[in-house]
């Protein structure tokens, strides 16, 4: 093991984990260097520009220091480098497997950059991948390597990210366990070495993020590669299931009568159930859970395993967009023609992410069927105008204008700011005071009281 406590550290991948990784490892004493390809990313990170949103981010990246440096190659630091995360993404490809071609682009660097001489790298996998794709990385490198005739000693370990989007910082300094997929000791210990002020808490919290009061110490899980690929897509396909499995209760609860908050609450207060994930509303999305979910599925299917509990997760929550439709169906009887203000586009709260965003879908089929749709979000806005620049949606600066001669809104995303806005007055200036909540935000009584026909998920 390096007996220095500062490590030298390349991450492949400044999206999401890779910057949010690169910036707390720089934090706590390491020095990093964030790799992207896209040199659009690395030079506005080199200006002290996010190139995305999350909390804390921007000061953090303004105080970066001398510990961090941004650039588009990887290969002239490799011959400094103690370790290698690999952050990249790793999307589904249209059978449900997943594309490894970014996770395999950076091991065929890697392989055809690494030279004799140097002490043994560390490859770490942190993008969220298939059972097996630790000896993936490896066969690819050591393919590279044999075609330099080199023999290099190296290893690759699976660590799994569990980081939340919208409290990515806070995740990471603060996670509730690390999960070091390793063999090799060595490995191991390198990883757990980087990860060292954190396991033991023994930095001061920066300004942006302060430690939660009564915070304990993360477990540490040392587990083998495959057992680290399968936690992950694990805890992904569980936490789905979660919110599947209260949003088809939401169904029935609406059915006879009962309010699936109040099922929720009763519920998730025994310990083995827990509260969390137990919300009903438009069902889940973004980058992670429909791609995980669907990249386990894939691996069933390959091991002749029926993973039928999970597949009925993907069926709900499909089911679930749909779903919001019929309701805006069931007040305002016919869409075309209609007008719908859609509140939030971003897949939850406090992030600018909008993949596989419930919004998106439903309001594809919106437009299909010939409303016309205005839409409202504190911070996703800008990037669907650059993700759907032809889509005919109107994109408003605040909910008062989206609501203007809607003829109802649906909230599809429960950013804070909707929470105290001044709804008597908002429902005014609509044409027809009709309300679809998709999260379950508001009370359904104080939402009648100013006006609206209300109707919210299983309740
Ligand atoms: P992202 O799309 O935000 O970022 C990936 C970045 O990798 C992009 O900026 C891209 O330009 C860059 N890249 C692609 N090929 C490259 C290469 N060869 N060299 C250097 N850079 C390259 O992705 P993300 O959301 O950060 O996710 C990364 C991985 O982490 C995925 O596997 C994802 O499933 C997993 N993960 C994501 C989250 C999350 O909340 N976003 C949480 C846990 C795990």
């Amino acid at each position: 093991m390096k007996n220095r406590e500062k490590l030298n550290i390349i991450i492949a991948g400044t999206g999401y984990v890779g910057l949010t990784t690169g910036l707390a490892l720089g934090y706590l004493g390491h020095s990093v260097t964030c790799v992207d390809k896209n040199t659009e990313i690395i030079d506005k990170l080199e200006r002290g520009i996010s190139t995305i949103y999350e909390p804390g981010l921007e000061g953090l990246l303004e105080s970066k220091g001398n510990n961090l440096t941004f650039t588009a190659n990887l290969t002239d630091y490799l011959p400094q480098a103690d370790l290698v995360i690999i952050a990249v993404g790793t999307p589904s490809k249209s059978n449900g497997d997943t594309d490894l071609s970014f996770v395999e682009a950076v091991a065929r660097e890697i392989g055809a950059s690494l030279n004799e001489g140097t002490e043994p790298l560390v490859v770490v996998n942190k993008s969220t991948v298939p059972i097996g794709t630790a000896r993936r990385v490896e066969s690819v490198i050591r393919e590279e390597l044999e075609k330099r005739n080199l023999k290099c000693s190296f290893s690759v370990a699976s660590n799994p990210e569990f980081l939340r989007e919208g409290s990515a910082l806070h995740d990471t300094f603060y996670p509730d366990r690390i999960v070091i997929g390793a063999e090799d000791m060595r490995a191991f210990n390198l990883v757990r070495q980087m990860y060292a002020p954190i396991l033991e808490q023994t930095f001061n919290p920066p300004q942006e993020v302060p430690r939660p009061e009564g915070f304990s110490l993360p477990a540490l899980l040392h587990t083998s590669a495959t057992s680290a690929e399968l936690i992950k897509y694990t805890a992904n396909s569980f936490l789905a299931m979660k919110i599947s499995f209260i949003n088809e209760v939401a169904a029935i609860a609406e059915k006879v009568g009962a309010d699936i908050v109040e099922v929720a609450r009763g519920i998730g207060l025994d310990k083995r159930i827990g509260p969390g994930f137990l919300n009903a509303g438009a069902g889940w999305g973004g980058s992670c859970f429909p791609k995980d979910v669907q990249s386990l599925l894939f691996a069933g299917s390959q091991y002749g395993c029926d993973l039928s509990l999970i597949q009925a997760a993907l069926d709900v929550n499909r089911a679930q967009r749909k779903r919001m439709i019929e309701k805006l169906q069931q007040l305002l009887k016919v869409i075309r023609g209609s007008t719908i203000g859609v509140l939030g586009l971003a897949f939850k709260p406090n992030t600018d992410d909008i993949r596989e965003s419930p919004a998106i879908d439903i309001i594809a089929e919106l437009l299909d069927m010939g409303a016309r749709v205005k839409a409202y979000d504190p911070i996703a806005a800008e990037k669907y105008r650059g993700q759907f620049p032809d889509q005919n949606v109107q994109l408003c600066d605040s909910v008062e204008e989206t609501a203007k001669e809607s003829d109802a809104l649906l909230l599809l995303t429960d950013w804070d700011e909707f929470r105290h806005l001044p709804w008597a007055e908002i429902s005014q200036v609509m044409s027809r005071r009709n309300f679809v909540d998709g999260r379950n935000m508001f009370n359904p009584e104080e939402m009648t009281s100013y006006g609206f026909s209300y109707s919210g998920v299983g309740r």
